[in-house]
């Protein structure tokens, strides 16, 4: 049997994703022997239109890359959304929440007249095309794409944490961030990641998107009980949520 071909591209990102899987060292020997990589910029020169497998990292910020994002569609039996970028739209969803003059002056400082910076609104992934599987967070969790790829060779559907961080953290024993007056996303965020940010003393920020059902109600409690607005929630979920539907 021929292995898959597997392409992986790149949108607006940092490109910490891919440099996530490059991180899993030996597993990653392992996928490669799996599979037939036809196209990946960071490691490879050639490039291919035929592929069985897109793994695509990267939000659309230009219709350009709407387009070029659509024909990658046409190619690929499965395409998967790699790292909150592209699963969500990410941080770069910032930009759609101000006038882009600002933007530019924000970043590029005295050069804001040289910088191009296009006005289209920053997309995820699945706002333009059809997305198969996500594998969610800023960065990934390697070892779950991992098993995602695993997965999508034996043809068998991953299984993603429907579950909010809390019960990872609660499973790890954290004290919790709400005792130390901080305000933390886990309550509403998807499970998968360990509980990577309070496990090291940090608020989880919701990189990993939000649980297909927040209890909003709880969220809710929860703030009143420590003393805190649902103002102060909204203000942590801007940096990961511009997506999202969920609002307190
Ligand atoms: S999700 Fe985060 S780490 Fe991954 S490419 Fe985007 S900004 Fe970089
Ligand atoms: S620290 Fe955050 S993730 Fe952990 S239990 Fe408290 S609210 Fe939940
Ligand atoms: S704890 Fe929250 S912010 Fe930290 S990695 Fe997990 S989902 Fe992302």
């Amino acid at each position: 049997m021929s292995k898959p071909r597997v392409a992986i591209f790149d949108f607006a990102c940092c490109e910490g994703c891919q440099l996530q899987i490059v991180n899993l060292e030996e597993e990653l020997l392992d996928l490669i022997s799996a599979v037939n990589p036809v196209e990946w910029r960071e490691a490879m020169s050639d490039q291919s239109d035929e592929y069985d497998i897109a793994i695509v990292e990267g939000s659309i910020t230009r219709p350009e890359d709407e387009e070029r994002l659509k024909e990658i569609r046409t190619h690929a039996n499965v395409l998967v959304a790699l790292g909150a970028c592209a699963t969500t739209g990410g941080v770069n969803k910032l930009k759609n929440r101000f006038d882009i003059s600002d933007v530019k002056h924000c970043v590029y400082g005295d050069a804001a007249d040289m910088a191009h910076l296009d006005t289209a609104l920053t997309k995820s992934l699945d706002e333009v095309v059809k997305v198969d599987y996500k594998v969610h967070g800023c960065p990934i969790n390697n070892k779950e794409f991992a098993y995602i790829v695993r997965c999508l060779l034996m043809g068998k559907k991953p299984v993603i944490p429907t579950y909010p961080v809390c019960v990872e953290c609660k499973m790890q024993g954290n004290p919790c961030r709400y005792e130390f007056g901080e305000i933390c996303l886990g309550p509403i965020t998807r499970a998968g990641c360990e509980a990577k940010c309070p496990s090291g003393g940090f608020w989880c920020f919701g990189c990993r998107g939000y649980v297909d059902n927040p209890n909003v109600n709880a969220a809710k409690a929860i703030m009143t009980q420590y003393g805190k607005t649902i103002a102060d929630l909204r203000g942590r979920m801007l940096l990961f949520g511009s997506k999202q539907e969920y609002t307190p």
